[in-house]
C-alpha cells in the first residue's frame, strides 16, 4: 500500500511540475534566447509550452534541432499564414454527436474525458479543440448511454485527447465502470502520449482497474523517436503486457524530426525491444500553427518505401491520412 501510494504521487507530482515557461526550457538546454522572438512568444501565448521534466532530460543540451525539442518548442514559424492549415482540419466538430463524445467510426466512438495532456505537442490536429464546452459530466453518460443501444453497431469506446491517462485513477475507473453496463462494448481503447512522456503513470492503481474489466484492453502510445524510450517505458510496458493489455503505437511523420527511413527503422525497432508494435505512421494533418511541420506526400512515400526494405513486415506502421468525412483511415498509396 506505501508502494501504491508513493508510485500515485510520483506520476501525479511530475505532472503538476511541469516546464511552462519557454526561458526556463531554453536555459535547461544551454540554448539562445534569440530562437524566442516575438512570433515565437505570440506562438506560446496560442498554445502553452507544456512538458515534462523527465522528457527534456532525454533531450540533447546545446542542440537546437534535437528531434524531442522541436516537437514541444514553440516556433516562429506557427504564426504564419497558409490557407491549406485550418483550426479544425478533420472536421471533428461536424462529429461530435454529444459532449464528450465523437462518432467518426462506424463500429467505435471516440470519448475526449478531458482536454488537459501531459505534454503540448506542436503538431497536435486537436491544439484548437474545444475541449472546455466538450468535456462529458456524470449527466452526459444519461445521454449517451442511449446513443450507444440506439447504434448496435457500436463495439469499441476509444479514449482520445487531451490525453485521457491524465485523470485520476478514481474518474478513469468510473467511467470504464459505465462502459461496462452496455454488453455490445467488447473493447476499450486508450490512446495517450504519457507512458512515453511519464512511464510512472502507469501505476499499480490503473493496472488493477484495466485488469479487472471485462472489456479487452488495448493502448495506442504514442512516440515519434526512439530518444522519447527509455528503460522506464519498458517496465510500464512490461507491466501492462502482464495485465494483459495490447499496446500498438502511431507515430506522426514529421519534417525534421523523423522525416527519415533511418530515424523510423530505429523506433521500429526500439519500440519491439518493448514489445509495442507499430500500428499507424500518420502523415501531417493540416492545423494551424504546423506547416513548418509538412513533408510532401511524395517524400512521404519514398521514406516507406525505404523504410519496407529495411524492416521485417511486423514492424511496419501503416502509412496513413485522415480524411474530413471519411469513416476510417485512408492508406496512402506508396507507389
Ligand atoms: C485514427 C484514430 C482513431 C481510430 O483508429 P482506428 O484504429 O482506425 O480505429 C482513434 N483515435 C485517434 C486519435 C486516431 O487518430
Ligand atoms: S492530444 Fe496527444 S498529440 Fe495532442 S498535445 Fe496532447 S499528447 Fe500531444
Amino acid at each position: 500500500m506505501i508502494n501504491y501510494l508513493f508510485q500515485e504521487k510520483n506520476w501525479q507530482s511530475q505532472l503538476s511540475d511541469l516546464i511552462t515557461d519557454p526561458f526556463e526550457l531554453i536555459s535547461c538546454l544551454n540554448l539562445s534566447p534569440d530562437d524566442l522572438n516575438s512570433q515565437a512568444l505570440l506562438a506560446h501565448q496560442q498554445f502553452k509550452l507544456r512538458v515534462p521534466r523527465q522528457f527534456v532530460q532525454k533531450m540533447q543540451i546545446g542542440n537546437a534541432y534535437d528531434p524531442l525539442f522541436l516537437q514541444v518548442f514553440p516556433h516562429h514559424l506557427e504564426m504564419q499564414e497558409n490557407s491549406e492549415f485550418s483550426l479544425d482540419p478533420l472536421g471533428e466538430r461536424d462529429a461530435n454527436a454529444l459532449p464528450g463524445m465523437l462518432h467518426k467510426y462506424k463500429s467505435r466512438i471516440l470519448m475526449t474525458l478531458t482536454g488537459a495532456c501531459a505534454i503540448h505537442c506542436r503538431y497536435c490536429f486537436r491544439r484548437h479543440f474545444p475541449y472546455q464546452e466538450n468535456l462529458p459530466k456524470d449527466k452526459d453518460w444519461l445521454a449517451i448511454k442511449p446513443y450507444i443501444l440506439a447504434h448496435p453497431d457500436i463495439n469499441e469506446i476509444i479514449l482520445s485527447g487531451g490525453d485521457p491517462l491524465s485523470i485520476s485513477n478514481e474518474k478513469l475507473a468510473k467511467w470504464v465502470g459505465y462502459f461496462e453496463q452496455l454488453p455490445q462494448i467488447k473493447t476499450l481503447r486508450i490512446h495517450t502520449r504519457l507512458p512515453v512522456v511519464i512511464p510512472q503513470r502507469i501505476d499499480d492503481a490503473l493496472l488493477h482497474i484495466l485488469s479487472s474489466s471485462r472489456l479487452n484492453n488495448i493502448m495506442v502510445v504514442h512516440s515519434n523517436h526512439a530518444n522519447e524510450l527509455d528503460s522506464n517505458f519498458d517496465t510500464a510496458m512490461q507491466k501492462l503486457i502482464q495485465h494483459d493489455v495490447t499496446i500498438f503505437n502511431q507515430s506522426v511523420l514529421l519534417k525534421g524530426i523523423n522525416d527519415n527511413y533511418v530515424s523510423l527503422t530505429e523506433l521500429s525497432y526500439r519500440l519491439f525491444q518493448a514489445r509495442v508494435l507499430p500500428y499507424y505512421l500518420h502523415v501531417l494533418d493540416k492545423v494551424s500553427g504546423a506547416s513548418h511541420f509538412l513533408i510532401s506526400d511524395q517524400k512521404a512515400q519514398n521514406i516507406y518505401q525505404d523504410l519496407l526494405k529495411e524492416l521485417p513486415g511486423y514492424l511496419m506502421p501503416k502509412l496513413v491520412r485522415e480524411i474530413h468525412g471519411e469513416q476510417h483511415k485512408t492508406p496512402l498509396n506508396i507507389y
